[in-house]
């Protein structure tokens, strides 16, 4: 099974469903890469800051999948914003992971108190037209950052990597990225395991005889964002991914619609510098 592909902003496109390597220990990260790529996945989220680059690369090259057909993305982190650490940082991240270009680099937090993510923007837009990297575009933006550098130069980022989930919901930043044509992309789509007990998922479970997993990554793939679970095991890795044979009724994304508490699991981007 692959998971379908979402339209890009820039022409290019994106596989719906992947899988994040956040937390993934480096030495099993290759191992990761290959069982996901093997189970059908096309789509690898990674970050400078994970620390597994490299085992990525190499899980990248071991899989029996061509280069072309994986989409891979990796993330300046916060002490790299501005203009010439962000060029080093793309290029040291290309060279652990073992490739002349990634599919998207993402701004992995604006941490508006050190004032860098435009400057960083405009970076990520001069890499993009050298060929350093194909498609552009942030994460945890809020409405303001975003409408902060689409101003700038009207470059709009491709998608917007968020935390979201059955808990945070995220409405507004969802209609603000509809309307400007970028994808959401969900961090932490399983909330930490919290809403798998509620009762809207469990019984859309029993109907469909799936897990509450599978239920919640369901419910992201109906909302029309790309979503990005983590797991380790292959198994897990192949669960995840089997969200496509089933549907969620329109009563079924209503009661889970009531789920939102506005939890966080991870910081809040208005004081993460
Ligand atoms: P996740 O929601 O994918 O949950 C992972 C946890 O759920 C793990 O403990 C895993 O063992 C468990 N799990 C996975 N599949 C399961 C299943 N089918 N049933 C029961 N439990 C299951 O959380 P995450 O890793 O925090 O987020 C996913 C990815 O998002 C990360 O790996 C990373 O790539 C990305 N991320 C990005 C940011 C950011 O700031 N941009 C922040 C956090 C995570």
């Amino acid at each position: 099974m692959t998971a379908p592909r979402l339209s890009l902003n820039d022409g290019k496109s994106i596989p719906q469903l992947g899988f994040g390597l956040w937390q993934v220990p480096e030495d099993q990260t290759a191992r990761v890469v290959r069982e996901g790529l093997a189970a059908g996945y096309r789509l690898i989220d990674g970050a400078a800051i994970y620390g597994n680059e490299v085992g990525l690369g190499e899980g990248l090259r071991a899989a029996p999948v061509a280069r072309d057909e994986v989409f891979v993305t990796t993330k300046v982190w916060n002490d790299r914003q501005g203009e010439a650490s962000t060029r080093q940082a793309v290029e040291e991240s290309l060279a652990r992971i073992g490739l002349p270009s990634v599919d998207l680099m993402l701004i992995h937090w604006p941490c508006p108190e050190r004032g860098k993510f435009l400057e960083t923007w405009k970076t990520l837009i001069a890499l993009r037209d050298e060929g350093k990297v194909t498609s552009i575009g942030v994460s945890n933006f809020r409405v303001a950052d975003l409408e902060v550098i689409i101003g700038e130069k009207g470059v709009v980022p491709v998608l917007n990597q968020i935390e979201l989930h059955p808990r945070l919901q995220q409405a507004e930043l969802r209609a603000f990225h509809a309307k400007h044509g970028i994808v959401t992309q969900s961090w932490t789509p399983l909330g930490q395991g919290k809403s798998f007990g509620a009762d809207a998922i469990r019984a859309a479970a029993a109907r469909v005889g799936k897990s509450p997993a599978q239920v919640i990554l369901r419910w992201h793939v109906q909302l029309g964002c790309s979503v990005i679970p983590r797991s380790t095991r292959a198994a897990g890795l192949a669960e995840n991914l089997d969200v496509y044979g089933f549907a969620l009724t329109e009563a079924e994304m209503a009661g889970i619609a009531k789920l939102e508490t506005g939890e966080r699991t991870g910081p809040d981007p208005a004081v993460f510098n």
